[in-house]
Protein backbone atom coordinates (compact mmCIF):
# COMPACT_ATOMS: atom_id res chain seq x y z
CA UNK A 1 0.00 0.00 0.00
CA UNK A 2 1.09 3.56 -1.06
CA UNK A 3 1.27 5.85 2.02
CA UNK A 4 0.35 9.51 1.78
CA UNK A 5 3.31 12.35 2.82
CA UNK A 6 1.00 13.46 5.60
CA UNK A 7 -0.91 11.83 7.70
CA UNK A 8 -4.35 12.90 8.45
CA UNK A 9 -4.97 12.39 12.36
CA UNK A 10 -8.47 10.16 11.63
CA UNK A 11 -9.00 7.42 8.90
CA UNK A 12 -12.30 5.43 7.93
CA UNK A 13 -11.18 2.09 6.15
CA UNK A 14 -13.77 0.70 4.20
CA UNK A 15 -13.78 -2.29 1.57
CA UNK A 16 -11.36 -5.06 0.64
CA UNK A 17 -12.08 -8.35 3.89
CA UNK A 18 -11.45 -8.13 7.72
CA UNK A 19 -7.93 -9.27 7.30
CA UNK A 20 -6.73 -6.67 4.68
CA UNK A 21 -8.75 -3.74 6.82
CA UNK A 22 -6.77 -4.89 9.92
CA UNK A 23 -3.39 -5.43 7.75
CA UNK A 24 -4.05 -1.55 6.72
CA UNK A 25 -4.79 -0.56 10.37
CA UNK A 26 -1.35 -1.89 11.28
CA UNK A 27 0.49 -0.38 8.38
CA UNK A 28 -0.46 2.70 9.77
CA UNK A 29 -0.15 2.72 13.09
CA UNK A 30 3.24 1.95 12.24
CA UNK A 31 3.41 4.50 10.11
CA UNK A 32 2.45 6.82 13.13
CA UNK A 33 5.19 5.59 15.37
CA UNK A 34 8.23 4.53 12.96
CA UNK A 35 11.52 6.25 13.97
CA UNK A 36 13.01 5.11 10.43
CA UNK A 37 13.54 7.38 7.66
CA UNK A 38 10.88 6.34 5.42
CA UNK A 39 8.00 5.41 7.63
CA UNK A 40 6.67 2.75 8.18
CA UNK A 41 10.31 1.28 7.99
CA UNK A 42 9.48 -2.40 9.20
CA UNK A 43 12.68 -2.32 10.51
CA UNK A 44 12.55 -0.02 13.59
CA UNK A 45 11.78 -1.05 16.84
CA UNK A 46 8.42 0.79 16.85
CA UNK A 47 7.41 -0.88 13.90
CA UNK A 48 8.70 -3.88 15.00
CA UNK A 49 6.39 -3.72 17.70
CA UNK A 50 3.24 -2.53 15.79
CA UNK A 51 3.60 -5.97 13.87
CA UNK A 52 3.87 -8.09 16.74
CA UNK A 53 0.95 -6.31 18.30
CA UNK A 54 2.89 -5.24 21.32
CA UNK A 55 3.09 -1.68 21.01
CA UNK A 56 1.82 0.58 23.99
CA UNK A 57 0.56 2.97 22.15
CA UNK A 58 -1.80 0.98 19.62
CA UNK A 59 -5.13 0.41 21.34
CA UNK A 60 -7.57 -1.56 20.00
CA UNK A 61 -10.97 -0.99 20.93
CA UNK A 62 -13.12 -4.09 20.13
CA UNK A 63 -16.57 -5.51 21.45
CA UNK A 64 -15.80 -6.97 24.97
CA UNK A 65 -16.28 -10.90 24.90
CA UNK A 66 -20.28 -11.86 24.30
CA UNK A 67 -21.10 -8.55 23.37
CA UNK A 68 -22.18 -7.74 19.54
CA UNK A 69 -21.59 -4.17 20.22
CA UNK A 70 -18.96 -1.27 21.40
CA UNK A 71 -20.28 0.11 24.18
CA UNK A 72 -20.69 4.43 24.86
CA UNK A 73 -19.03 3.41 27.95
CA UNK A 74 -15.77 2.00 25.60
CA UNK A 75 -16.00 5.20 23.56
CA UNK A 76 -16.18 7.46 27.03
CA UNK A 77 -12.84 5.76 28.05
CA UNK A 78 -11.14 6.12 25.03
CA UNK A 79 -11.41 9.94 25.34
CA UNK A 80 -10.35 9.99 28.49
CA UNK A 81 -7.30 7.80 27.51
CA UNK A 82 -6.74 9.76 24.35
CA UNK A 83 -5.71 13.04 26.85
CA UNK A 84 -2.80 10.64 28.23
CA UNK A 85 0.46 10.92 26.57
CA UNK A 86 1.86 8.53 24.82
CA UNK A 87 3.99 5.98 26.89
CA UNK A 88 6.74 5.75 24.54
CA UNK A 89 6.06 6.48 20.77
CA UNK A 90 5.21 10.22 19.29
CA UNK A 91 1.25 9.51 18.81
CA UNK A 92 -1.12 7.23 20.40
CA UNK A 93 -3.13 5.45 17.60
CA UNK A 94 -6.91 4.21 18.45
CA UNK A 95 -7.49 0.65 16.40
CA UNK A 96 -11.52 0.92 16.49
CA UNK A 97 -12.34 -2.39 15.01
CA UNK A 98 -15.05 -3.14 13.60
CA UNK A 99 -16.04 0.53 14.21
CA UNK A 100 -20.03 0.29 13.02
CA UNK A 101 -20.06 -2.06 16.10
CA UNK A 102 -20.38 1.17 17.91
CA UNK A 103 -23.78 1.75 18.78
CA UNK A 104 -25.39 5.59 18.04
CA UNK A 105 -24.62 7.09 21.54
CA UNK A 106 -20.91 5.44 20.97
CA UNK A 107 -20.55 7.14 17.54
CA UNK A 108 -21.95 10.26 19.29
CA UNK A 109 -19.57 9.95 22.64
CA UNK A 110 -16.50 9.89 19.86
CA UNK A 111 -17.13 12.47 17.47
CA UNK A 112 -15.58 15.21 19.83
CA UNK A 113 -12.35 13.73 20.53
CA UNK A 114 -12.29 12.55 16.54
CA UNK A 115 -12.52 16.48 15.67
CA UNK A 116 -10.52 18.04 18.35
CA UNK A 117 -8.43 15.33 20.25
CA UNK A 118 -5.22 16.25 21.25
CA UNK A 119 -2.64 16.62 18.19
CA UNK A 120 -0.66 13.21 19.21
CA UNK A 121 -4.00 11.00 18.95
CA UNK A 122 -4.59 8.87 15.75
CA UNK A 123 -7.89 6.93 14.90
CA UNK A 124 -7.99 4.12 12.70
CA UNK A 125 -12.19 3.04 12.23
CA UNK A 126 -11.99 -0.37 10.28
CA UNK A 127 -15.60 -1.31 8.53
CA UNK A 128 -17.21 -3.43 6.12
CA UNK A 129 -20.72 -1.85 6.89
CA UNK A 130 -19.79 2.10 6.67
CA UNK A 131 -23.19 2.74 5.95
CA UNK A 132 -23.91 1.96 9.51
CA UNK A 133 -22.13 5.00 10.70
CA UNK A 134 -23.11 8.52 11.22
CA UNK A 135 -22.59 11.10 8.50
CA UNK A 136 -20.52 13.28 11.34
CA UNK A 137 -18.19 10.12 11.60
CA UNK A 138 -17.47 9.78 8.05
CA UNK A 139 -17.19 13.82 7.63
CA UNK A 140 -14.49 13.59 10.29
CA UNK A 141 -12.13 10.86 8.61
CA UNK A 142 -10.15 10.34 5.79
CA UNK A 143 -11.41 7.52 3.36
CA UNK A 144 -9.26 4.75 2.47
CA UNK A 145 -11.56 2.47 0.35
CA UNK A 146 -9.52 -1.03 -0.08
CA UNK A 147 -9.91 -3.12 -3.59
CA UNK A 148 -11.99 -6.08 -3.17
CA UNK A 149 -10.16 -9.73 -2.10
CA UNK A 150 -9.30 -12.23 -5.23
CA UNK A 151 -12.37 -14.59 -3.56
CA UNK A 152 -14.70 -11.72 -3.90
CA UNK A 153 -14.83 -11.92 -7.47
CA UNK A 154 -17.69 -13.34 -8.24
CA UNK A 155 -16.99 -15.91 -11.26
CA UNK A 156 -20.52 -15.67 -12.87
CA UNK A 157 -19.99 -12.07 -13.43
CA UNK A 158 -16.95 -12.06 -14.40
CA UNK A 159 -17.71 -14.70 -17.35
CA UNK A 160 -20.54 -12.23 -18.49
CA UNK A 161 -18.02 -9.65 -18.47
CA UNK A 162 -15.83 -11.59 -21.06
CA UNK A 163 -18.68 -12.36 -23.58
CA UNK A 164 -20.08 -8.72 -23.39
CA UNK A 165 -16.51 -7.79 -24.69
CA UNK A 166 -16.36 -10.63 -27.27
CA UNK A 167 -19.79 -9.58 -28.84
CA UNK A 168 -18.45 -5.54 -28.16
CA UNK A 169 -15.37 -6.36 -29.90
CA UNK A 170 -16.93 -8.64 -33.10
CA UNK A 171 -19.28 -5.38 -33.64
CA UNK A 172 -22.19 -7.70 -33.98
CA UNK A 173 -25.17 -5.39 -33.35
CA UNK A 174 -28.17 -7.68 -32.84
CA UNK A 175 -26.08 -10.34 -30.50
CA UNK A 176 -24.91 -7.54 -28.50
CA UNK A 177 -28.22 -6.08 -27.88
CA UNK A 178 -29.80 -9.60 -26.89
CA UNK A 179 -27.02 -10.57 -24.87
CA UNK A 180 -27.60 -6.28 -22.97
CA UNK A 181 -31.06 -7.39 -22.97
CA UNK A 182 -30.70 -10.41 -20.80
CA UNK A 183 -28.32 -8.33 -18.90
CA UNK A 184 -30.65 -5.96 -18.26
CA UNK A 185 -33.03 -8.54 -17.03
CA UNK A 186 -31.17 -9.64 -13.94
CA UNK A 187 -31.42 -6.62 -12.03
CA UNK A 188 -27.62 -6.37 -11.39
CA UNK A 189 -26.40 -3.89 -8.57
CA UNK A 190 -24.21 -1.11 -9.56
CA UNK A 191 -21.19 -2.85 -7.75
CA UNK A 192 -21.98 -5.81 -10.12
CA UNK A 193 -22.49 -4.31 -13.11
CA UNK A 194 -19.10 -2.39 -12.35
CA UNK A 195 -17.38 -5.68 -11.75
CA UNK A 196 -19.16 -7.42 -15.29
CA UNK A 197 -17.50 -4.09 -17.01
CA UNK A 198 -14.13 -4.62 -15.64
CA UNK A 199 -14.06 -8.32 -16.79
CA UNK A 200 -14.94 -6.62 -20.15
CA UNK A 201 -12.54 -4.06 -19.58
CA UNK A 202 -9.74 -6.27 -19.32
CA UNK A 203 -10.83 -8.75 -21.89
CA UNK A 204 -11.25 -6.08 -24.23
CA UNK A 205 -7.72 -4.37 -23.89
CA UNK A 206 -6.51 -7.82 -24.51
CA UNK A 207 -7.26 -7.47 -28.00
CA UNK A 208 -5.44 -4.05 -28.33
CA UNK A 209 -2.87 -5.37 -29.82
CA UNK A 210 -4.82 -7.26 -32.73
CA UNK A 211 -7.25 -4.43 -33.59
CA UNK A 212 -6.31 -1.51 -31.86
CA UNK A 213 -8.82 0.95 -33.48
CA UNK A 214 -12.04 -1.11 -32.24
CA UNK A 215 -10.56 -2.50 -29.12
CA UNK A 216 -9.33 1.37 -27.92
CA UNK A 217 -13.06 2.71 -28.83
CA UNK A 218 -14.50 -0.34 -26.35
CA UNK A 219 -12.06 0.31 -23.52
CA UNK A 220 -12.86 3.53 -23.43
CA UNK A 221 -16.73 2.95 -23.26
CA UNK A 222 -16.21 0.19 -20.94
CA UNK A 223 -14.23 2.92 -18.83
CA UNK A 224 -16.49 5.50 -18.80
CA UNK A 225 -19.69 2.96 -18.36
CA UNK A 226 -17.59 1.70 -15.08
CA UNK A 227 -17.28 4.96 -13.66
CA UNK A 228 -20.92 5.64 -13.62
CA UNK A 229 -22.06 2.41 -12.72
CA UNK A 230 -20.90 2.66 -9.10
CA UNK A 231 -24.09 5.25 -9.24
CA UNK A 232 -26.04 2.34 -9.53
CA UNK A 233 -27.84 4.51 -12.54
CA UNK A 234 -29.44 1.10 -13.53
CA UNK A 235 -27.55 -1.72 -16.05
CA UNK A 236 -30.39 -0.74 -18.30
CA UNK A 237 -29.49 2.81 -18.97
CA UNK A 238 -25.41 1.84 -18.27
CA UNK A 239 -26.38 -0.44 -21.32
CA UNK A 240 -28.17 1.04 -23.74
CA UNK A 241 -25.22 4.46 -23.56
CA UNK A 242 -22.96 1.40 -24.55
CA UNK A 243 -24.78 0.07 -27.48
CA UNK A 244 -25.92 3.85 -28.57
CA UNK A 245 -21.74 4.29 -28.41
CA UNK A 246 -20.86 1.75 -30.38
CA UNK A 247 -23.00 0.99 -32.84
CA UNK A 248 -23.70 4.51 -33.88
ZN1 LIG B 1 9.91 2.06 11.33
Amino acid sequence: MRLPHTLSHAYLITGGNASSRADCARELAAAYLCTGERPPCGSCLPCRKVAAGIHPDVVYITPLEDKSEISVEQARSLRSDAYVRPNEGKRKVYIIDPAEAMNQAAQNALLKVLEEGPPYAAFLLLAGQPGMLLDTIHSRCEQVALPPQEGQRDPELEEKGVKLARLLLAGDELAAAENMAALEGEKLKGTQLAQLLGAAEEEAARALAQRPGRAAAVVRALKRCQENAVYNPGAGHVLGWLTATLFS
